[in-house]
């Protein structure tokens, strides 16, 4: 914390703030400027936001610089965290190319993104069975029978399984087949789900908000790992902005300002980002360049009959060839997908 004091601060009430944090067993660097004096206070937080500086003569304001998440934070955790989900890794150098399509239809369509999936060398799964839809009337996903058929296919292909919970009522249900947790856009600052899911034993995606900051981001992966889950994996998948050209705007500047705030790792989701499949490659690249620890994009087997989100979902067929140029630019950026 920052004690900045008054332009006309005395000797004597500089000399009382540093004795006060002296007395709580933190120290008081004094750094004077041609104007203005500056206190930083270094010690126990909770020693020293016990202590009223606001009251004290003297004292202009108090700024505090340590970011109001703590074990989100890099400041408390410099190492990258390596989020580990069966054989795959997510940070450091291990990579997680995550492919499937946005939601569990049937046996058949599920089956085959999932082969395909496994041929061109993904590390795991994706797919829906709770649908966060817009409309009521739209496919809400087959709930259950949704995350069977994803177990079925993680039988075959040994491929782990990313699925997304919208409500705590479900947690049980989930945790049967998931391997990572997903937590969606619409839910990220649903803070009860967030605490729900710091309690289990399982990795957590964590999406950002369509609109939220990157701190809120960061403020509900704290609720997370609050609760004492340490495997958080954070998602950028594009925020609302004035720009109608694509379904959300990829804040791919999110990526290196996470990083560097934070050590858990990050992936994007091109798909959802962008709403399309032309720009999923093109947009895949660029994360991978600006330090993406992962990529989550949706695939189908035939996207023109996809209950939900065809647009932006690459037919299976074509997955290869995207998996390959994904590949490249990990391996150039010293990383491998695991
Ligand atoms: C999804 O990944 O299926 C999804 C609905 O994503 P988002 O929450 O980012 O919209
Ligand atoms: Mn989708």
């Amino acid at each position: 914390m920052m004690i900045v004091m008054k332009l006309d601060a005395t000797d004597e009430q500089i000399q009382h703030v540093v004795d006060r944090l002296a007395a709580v067993g933190a120290q008081g660097h004094v750094s004077r400027g041609e104007f203005v004096t500056i206190i930083g206070a270094i010690g126990d937080r909770d020693q020293i936001s016990g202590l009223n500086f606001d009251a004290m003569a003297g004292v202009d304001k108090v700024m505090p610089i340590l970011k109001p998440y703590k074990l989100a934070s890099r400041e408390t955790h410099p190492e990258d965290t390596v989020v580990r989900v069966g054989e795959c890794g997510l940070g450091g150098s291990l990579f997680a190319l995550i492919a499937g399509p946005c939601s569990v239809e049937s046996e058949d369509q599920y089956l085959r993104a999932a082969r395909q999936a496994k041929a061109a060398g993904a590390s795991m799964l994706r797919g829906g069975a709770f649908k966060p839809r817009t409309s009521p009337y739209s496919f809400q996903g087959l709930g259950e029978d949704g995350l069977k058929i994803m177990a079925a296919a993680r039988e075959e292909t040994g491929l782990p399984i990313v699925t997304e919970l919208m409500d705590p009522r479900d947690v049980e249900t989930v945790l049967k087949y998931a391997d990572v947790i997903q937590i969606g856009t619409r839910n990220m600052q649903n803070f009860q789900l967030l605490s729900e899911v710091g309690k289990v034993e399982r990795p957590v995606l964590l999406k950002r908000g369509m609109s939220a900051t990157i701190e809120e981001l960061l403020m509900a992966a704290e609720y997370i790992l609050k609760e004492g889950n340490a495997d958080v994996i954070l998602c950028e998948r594009g925020i609302r902005t004035f720009e109608p050209s694509t379904r959300f705007t990829l804040d791919l500047a999110a990526i290196p300002v996470i990083k560097k705030q934070s050590h858990l790792p990050v992936v994007v989701d091109p798909s959802h980002a962008t709403g399309k499949r032309d720009l999923v490659l093109p947009l895949s690249l660029a994360s991978v360049a600006v330090g993406a620890d992962g990529l989550i994009v949706e695939t189908h087997p035939d996207p023109e009959s996809a209950l939900c989100d065809g647009s932006q979902s690459l037919p299976v067929d074509e997955f290869m060839a995207y998996a390959t140029e994904v590949r490249r630019y990990v391996e150039m950026a010293g990383k491998h997908i695991s």
